[in-house]
């Protein structure tokens, strides 16, 4: 499977952006608001793969909430599936525990979904399906 992306969740995107194109030489590749998940997003190339850059937009969202709790760092892993309805039903006929169970517009307007940390080994898991053809 390859690896999507990885998600870190910061304060300030802009602080971040002082180590990531400041010292790494980096350079973002994308920003957007996700007002459903709370977030501005900035995506940082790192060949096939990215680092995703998330900054709440408020406190009171998913990942102001962990940031509260558990400070900025990894938030998340992101898998590339093929058929994301049909990986979703076979985690819940699995048992395992989703967040939303359902695919919704992530980053990209790509569609994804969360497995929850109890059941991923203590890693929050998002799940992206693959482009299309013809699709970015
Ligand atoms: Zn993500």
């Amino acid at each position: 499977m390859k690896i999507d992306h990885i998600g870190i969740a910061v304060k300030s995107i802009e602080d971040s952006l002082g180590f990531y194109e400041g010292v790494l030489g980096v350079e973002q590749a994308g920003r957007e608001v996700i007002e459903d998940q709370g977030v501005t997003v900035v995506l940082l190339p790192a060949d096939e793969s990215r680092i995703e850059l998330l900054e709440p937009l408020s406190e009171d969202t998913v990942v102001g909430k962990f940031i509260a709790r558990r400070g900025e760092g990894l938030h998340h892993v992101c898998y590339e599936v093929d058929d994301l309805t049909k990986k979703l039903d076979d985690l819940k006929s699995r048992g395992l525990r989703l967040l939303d169970g359902y695919p919704r517009r992530g980053a990209e307007g790509r569609l994804v979904a969360f497995v929850h940390p109890s059941s991923a080994g203590g890693v929050l898991v998002e799940l992206v399906e693959k482009r299309t053809e013809g699709e970015g």
